[in-house]
């Protein structure tokens, strides 16, 4: 598994809760185990789990929301501090005979510090491969759900296909309207 493909594990940590409606899809166990599974990641899962996710997911938040908004230094420094936190921890394998293999994560003290490590590790292999200004918060407002543009030409502005949809038809919808008013307008003069 490439490291990058690590990173879709912070964006779907921050995702799980949504700041405009103020929903929250991470408060237990299963909500950690249902989030974990869709990563393809697993482990024995506590309470305490739950919360550190929860506060990584904050920390991750603030590292979009802030490169997002062109502060890449404060974004650099947050993920750095993540990074400290939680380092890779590197063994060769060969469990169960299978071929020798790299496990990054031997030995972390939970499930929820070796989600870290994988999703922190992958984040900034994204940011430094494709730039920090790769990072972004979805212009369909109210969504903030965050993503990572790997577009060629840089030009990915929304969470989702669905969010991409809601824009242009918001879009549309204002200009229609634009043209009723100016054309209500002329008729009047
Ligand atoms: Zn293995
Ligand atoms: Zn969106």
């Amino acid at each position: 598994m490439e490291l990058a493909s690590y990173a879709d594990r912070a964006v779907h940590l921050v995702n799980t809760f949504d700041p405009y409606r103020r929903r929250d899809d991470l408060t237990t166990v299963e909500d950690a185990r249902a989030l974990l599974s869709r990563q393809g990641a697993c482990g024995r899962l506590t309470s305490a789990d739950v919360q550190e996710l929860r506060t990584l997911r904050d920390k991750l938040r603030t590292i979009f929301d802030t490169a997002d908004a062109g502060g890449q230094q404060q974004a650099v420094d947050v993920l750095n501090g993540l990074l400290e936190q939680y380092p890779i921890r590197p063994q060769i394998s060969g469990h169960d005979g299978t071929d020798w293999h790299l496990h990054l994560v031997e030995g972390m003290p939970s499930t929820a510090a070796a989600y870290a490590a994988k999703a922190c590790m992958g984040l900034a292999v994204q940011a430094t491969e494709l730039g920090i200004d790769r990072l972004g918060v979805c212009q369909a407002a109210p969504c903030r759900d965050v993503f990572i543009d790997t577009s060629t030409n840089r030009s990915r502005r929304y969470c989702s296909e669905r969010c991409a949809t809601r824009a242009n038809v918001a879009a549309y919808r204002a200009r229609r309207k634009e043209a009723a008013l100016a054309g209500a307008a002329s008729s009047a003069a």
